[in-house]
């Protein structure tokens, strides 16, 4: 499975430093199933390569990915932001 990111490649918002948590991702857990990539209302989760990758740049951590995967392969984790 290839699933390129969904974002535009132009007028995206990038996320600021706002973000309370990030996604992370076990690849250990993922099945590939696409769930996060079809969810992602930012589109910015992209599956290559057997695993899957979070734009963090963009990402603004609503934590819908980490809700639909149905394997819980997703964790919001705090951030820690170097103000
Ligand atoms: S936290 Fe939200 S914006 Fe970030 S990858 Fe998950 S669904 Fe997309
Ligand atoms: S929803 Fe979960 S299992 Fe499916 S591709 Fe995303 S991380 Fe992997």
């Amino acid at each position: 499975m290839s699933e390129a990111f969904a974002r535009p490649s132009v007028g995206a918002v990038g996320a600021g430093k706002w973000r309370v948590e990030r996604p992370v991702v076990d690849q250990g857990k993922c099945i590939l199933c696409g769930l996060c990539w079809l969810y992602c209302p930012d589109g910015v989760i992209e599956i290559e390569g057997g695993g899957v990758k979070v734009d963090y740049e963009y990402c603004k951590g609503c934590g819908v990915c980490a809700e639909e995967c149905p394997v819980g392969a997703i964790k919001m984790v705090r951030e820690r932001w170097e103000l």
